[in-house]
This record gives structure tokens, sequence and C-alpha cells, in this order.
């Protein structure tokens, strides 16, 4: 099948494919869109059954990468790259070499980072054969880049706050029940700075180990990990993994928002109507979680130092607001809000 016979082809610039003879490197680049600067987004290595689900994830990752980019503010566009795993061709060097010169060969139109399965060393791995890398270890205590994580945490819990005030009408945290589903970077992160607020906490992992041993540091409860969308608490956080939100545990939630960092919550575009109709805040996942995109986006593009990046996640919180302002007086959800306006921004 041709990449623009798939339904989730929308005029993608390009789609690249690669392949390396030596390392047995099998690859994809999706560029989505170069309007607003250098597609930039991570580099996903997963091991799929087939390789049209690699192309299906590629087209779907870098589209979501031009929303989020645009919606953050950064004069970059959205692409991704997708590694297909397989055991006959493990994640040496060599390979990650390999990919780093398909990375260089579009002269800089595409930019990596890491992503499901890629550390910020194999990152390093990468940069030996392209320029074009972000979200490498950093070199001193104050510089932008690094481990993405703590920044998206930091932007996911502004963003909690803010769905707080529009939903619950609060100002504080102090008491105010938050259930996460997933305590990994992001939301063992989010965990531990509404911990300091006084905020009340249940967790879950499909590690238990894991959620438990946080929950022992910060005085927080457990459930299982199947339980936790439809805890009764006031927000509930998914920060795992993607399509949580669909009509069965839409119609299950409790709780009067739900503002999370897991990339692509909704499972399907009805999805973000179904929520809405439930009457229930909430926050565009893209939107409240690109602390660390613009934490590596800055990097690359060599415009500031922490204190920057923390300046530009502090704004999070206002971007959620007007959605949901315009959401209030459209009547559209603010899944559909948040795509028109990321929509507008990069000229479609
Ligand atoms: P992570 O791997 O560090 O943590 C994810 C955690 O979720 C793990 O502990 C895992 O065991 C748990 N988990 C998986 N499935 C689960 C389930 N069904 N129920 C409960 N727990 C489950 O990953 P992360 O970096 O924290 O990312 C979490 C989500 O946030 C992902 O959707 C990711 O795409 C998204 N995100 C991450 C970043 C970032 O900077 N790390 C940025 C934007 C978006």
């Amino acid at each position: 099948m041709a990449p623009w016979d798939y339904p989730d082809y929308d005029a993608h610039e390009a789609v690249h494919f690669f392949h390396d003879a030596a390392t047995g490197l099998a690859a994809i680049i999706a560029i989505h869109s170069t309007v607003l600067g250098p597609a930039a987004g991570g580099c996903r290595y997963w091991s799929y059954a087939r390789a049209e689900e690699a192309v299906t994830d590629a087209l779907r990752l870098s589209r979501g990468m031009s929303f989020k980019n645009a919606m953050a503010g950064l004069p970059i566009g959205g692409g991704k790259a997708v590694i297909l795993a397989d055991a006959a061709r493990p994640k040496t060097p060599e390979l990650l070499a390999a990919f780093g010169r398909a990375v260089e060969s579009l002269g800089g139109r595409y930019v990596t980072a890491e992503d499901v399965g890629i550390s910020d060393r194999d990152m390093v791995e990468i940069a030996r054969a392209t320029r074009y890398v972000s979200g490498l270890p950093v070199a001193g205590h104050g510089d932008a880049g690094g481990d993405p994580g703590p920044f998206t945490a930091l932007g996911v819990y502004l963003g909690v706050r803010a769905a707080v005030r529009r939903g619950l009408g609060r100002a504080d945290m102090a008491g105010v029940h938050v259930a996460i589903q997933g305590v990994g970077s992001v939301g063992g992160g989010l965990a531990r700075l509404l911990a300091r607020d006084g905020a009340r906490l249940t967790l879950a992992d499909v590690h238990a180990d894991r959620a438990a041993a946080l929950a022992a540091e910060l005085g927080a409860e457990t459930v299982a990990a199947d339980a936790i969308l439809s805890v009764a608490a006031d927000v509930v956080s998914p920060c795992a993994l993607g399509a949580v939100l669909d009509a069965g545990s839409i119609a299950a939630l409790q709780a009067p928002v739900v503002a999370g960092g897991a990339n692509n919550q909704l499972a399907t575009p009805e999805d973000g109507w179904r929520i809405h109709q439930r009457g229930i805040v909430y926050a565009p996942d893209y939107v409240i979680n690109a602390g660390g995109i613009i934490n590596v986006g800055l990097e690359y593009l060599g415009q500031g130092d922490r204190a920057e990046v923390e300046s530009r996640i502090a704004e999070i919180p206002g971007r959620l607001d007007r959605i949901w302002e315009e959401s209030a007086a459209t009547g559209d959800p603010a899944a559909i809000v948040a795509d028109r306006l990321a929509q507008k921004l990069i000229g479609r």
C-alpha cells in the first residue's frame, strides 16, 4: 500500500523508508510538516507485528508532533522516526549509526530525539553520524536538554493545577484527590510534585511494585492497574499508554477532570465528544505534555537555558485555559478546539 492510501495519511510532506544491508536497519522517517521549521520528533524503537503498523505509527505520531510543536509555540515542524525492532538485528551501535546516517541524509529536514525504546545513551551513538539530533545528555546544570521526562512532568503538573481551577474552582491542591495511571518518568515526577502540594494520591502501575514503592515514599494509596481510571477521585491523570480513553472507560470515569501526560489518550476522535458530553474537563494531551519537547526543542535551536525552558513550560496553563474558553464558547470538545488551533498554526 502506498503511504497516501493509509487512513492516517494527512498530506504528509514526505515518508522515507530506509534499509541498511550491513546492520539490517529498517526504519521509517515521516515528515508531516516543515511549515514552522525543521520537522522534530523522537525515534521509536519497537517490534511491530506487521510493517503496516509501523507506517501507521510513523504517520500518526509525526502528525501529532506537528500539532504539539505548533501549540507549544516552537519554531519547529512535526516528524517522527520508527526503527523496526527485530531479534535478528539487535540495537547495536552500528545499527544506531546507520539510523544516524539516514537522518543526516535528509539534510536537517528531520531532527531526531528519544522516544519509546531509545535512551539518551542511544542518542549519543546516533549523534556520531548526524548533527540533526536533540535530547543528548546535558553538559552543564543550567543547560536546556537531556531527559525530557522531568520537564514533561512539570508541564503536566501545572496543567493539572489549571484543570483543577477550571473544573473544581480550587486554587490550591491540598487534599485534592488525583489518581495517576503509570508512575514512570512522567507519572512519577507528577506524583512527587503533587505530593509537595499536599494532594491526596492514588497510584497504579502494571509494575505494581513500582507503584507500591512510590506510594510508600509519598504516603499515597495504590489500586490495581485496571481500576485506576474509575477511581472516585477529583482528577484522573493518564500517564502510561495511549488510547486509554474509549467508550467503556469514559462511561466509567468518576472524576470531573482528566489531565495527564500520556500521548494519544483518546482512542478515537469520537471519544473527544464522549468526554465533553459527560461535562468532564479534559486537557488535550499534546498541549499539557509539551514540556519535554519545549526542553529538547530549545536545546536543538540553541535558544535558551533551563530558566527559559521553565518559563515556556509555565505558558501551558494559559494555553489550556484558552482552549477551555473556546470549547465553552463553541460547544466543541477541547480536543477538537486544540486540533483546530494547531491546524491553523501550520496552515492546514
Ligand atoms: P515510562 O516508561 O517511564 O513510564 C510509563 C509507566 O507506565 C511504566 O511504569 C509502566 O509500567 C506503566 N504502565 C504501562 N502500561 C500501564 C497500564 N496499562 N496501567 C498502569 N501503568 C502502566 O514512560 P514515560 O516517559 O513516563 O511516558 C509516559 C507517557 O507519557 C507515554 O504515553 C509517553 O508517550 C508520554 N510522554 C512522555 C514524555 C516524556 O518526556 N517522557 C513526553 C510526552 C509524552
